[in-house]
Parts: C-alpha cells; structure tokens; sequence
C-alpha cells in the first residue's frame, strides 16, 4: 500500500521539464509497476535477459551475471500502451548497452540507428583509444604528452557531438527535434543522454503510435558504488540526463490519454 502511494505522489515516474510549455510533464507508472513484478521474477527465475530463447540455448553474454560483477547493475524500464486499435501492451527496455549490446530481442532498442552509431562511433573510439597509448608513453608535463592530450580532448569532444546528432525525439505532438534543439543552451549534453530506459520506451512509443499509460523503472543487480541504487529498487527517471529531455518527449501525451 505504501508503494502505492509512493506511486501516486510521482516519487516514481518519468519527468522532464518542457521548454515550450514552461512546465513540467509527467507520467506515473500506473500499470507499469505491476508489469515490472512480473519482469522482475522472470529475472528472478531465469537469471538471464534473452527470454525470446529457450533455457537451452541462453547466450552467457545474457545471463544477470554480468549484473552482479564488476559492471554493476542496471536500470530496467516497463512500459503499458495502448495500440491505436485499444490493445494494451507491454514493453522493456535495459539502460544503455546490455554487456556491450544495444539490441536484444525482445527489447526495446536505442533511439538511433545502432549501424550508423558504429559508423560514426568505432573507428573514432579506436583512433582515441590509440592515442591514448601514446600519450602513455611520454613522460608526464613534456610538450608531446600535452600536445597529444589536446588532440584526444578534442576528438572526443568531436565524437560526442557526432553521436548527439544521430539522436532525433519525437515526442507526442508530432514533432521532432535533436538534443542540442532541446536542452538549454547553457547546459552541457551528458554522454549517455537518451539511453535510460524512459526515453527509449517513448521514442519507441511515438515512432509506432503507441500512447504509453504507464512507465516504471527498477534497478537489478549489485548497488552502485556511492549505493543511491539497490537491487530491486524503483526510481523515477534522472535528473542529470532524463529531465530536460523527457519535458519534450512527453508532450502532447496527456492530450491524447484523454
Ligand atoms: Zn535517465
Ligand atoms: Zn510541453
């Protein structure tokens, strides 16, 4: 019951501040919280995360092991929708790359095109990560070792703002914009943006005409280092990364639940 009532005071949900209408919007979990029990002890039972597949023939890359290493937990995300035709249904998300995967069947993928991602993405990372080695072999405060480590400043600066322009929201009112578009423009686009589970879920939800009813999201696996997330837990989406961008992504939304 008290969960409950966390849930209607919105200490669980997704929000986001929307520039245009100079206020917050928010949606609940509502039947999400329910549907993400049910995730929850598939996890529980199967100890693995490619469900589409019989137990015989899991993939180890898969198993919840990965979550209780060394890369820590992640955050899961449920979403209940409701198709065009009145048809509830129910989608998951995982945050990020799942052990160095972004598509798993039966998963809600990212946002972007995961093939252009490694287009822009793995030659630039190999050439930053090369250059990393050199500057490791320069005694440290010498000339080379600076210059070497502007360089690699400035392509990863590079690198980010190409992988930000492959990301483009849509949101509930038709409209679609990129994150440089819709952060404020004093603030700083943390890498990462658009990967939590919220944002996945409603991109998804928008690109297929599905109006979300509901959104929770829960933490599996090891606590993160400082602990502000423990196995089980739920949370409402981020501040850092989620906030000023769910705003835009969730507009329009509740004109169309009523
Ligand atoms: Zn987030
Ligand atoms: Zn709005």
């Amino acid at each position: 019951m008290q969960q409950y009532q966390e849930l209607n005071s919105c200490e669980t949900c997704c929000l986001g501040f929307c520039r245009q209408c100079g206020r917050e919007h928010q949606l609940p979990a509502g039947a999400a919280y329910q549907a993400s029990h049910v995730l929850m002890a598939e996890l529980q039972a199967e100890g693995r995360i490619d469900l589409h597949l019989p137990a015989e023939e899991a993939d180890a890359r898969f198993s919840t092991d990965y979550l209780f290493g060394p890369a820590r937990g992640k955050m899961f995300g449920v979403m209940v929708a409701a198709t065009q035709a009145g048809k509830i249904v129910t989608l998951r998300a995982f945050s990020g790359q799942y052990n160095g995967f972004w598509e798993i069947p039966g998963w809600v993928g990212p946002m972007f095109d995961p093939d252009g991602f490694r287009m822009v993405h793995d030659d630039e990372e190999r050439k930053i990560k090369a250059l990393g080695r050199q500057i490791d072999a320069w005694e440290p405060g010498s000339r080379q070792r600076e210059e070497l480590t502007v360089l690699r400043r400035n392509m990863s600066r590079r690198l980010m703002v190409d992988i930000h322009a492959l990301y483009r929201l849509k949101n509930f009112c038709g409209q679609v914009a990129g994150l440089e578009e819709i952060f404020p423009p004093d603030m700083g686009i943390p890498t990462g943006t658009g990967d939590c589970c919220g944002p996945k879920l409603l991109q998804y939800a928008a690109r297929h005409g599905l109006t979300p009813h509901g959104i929770a999201e829960f933490y599996w696996g090891r606590a993160t280092a400082s602990g502000s997330r423990q196995h089980g837990g739920f949370y409402s989406s981020c501040r850092g990364k989620c906030y000023p961008i769910l705003g835009f992504m969730l507009c329009g939304l509740k004109e169309r639940r009523r």
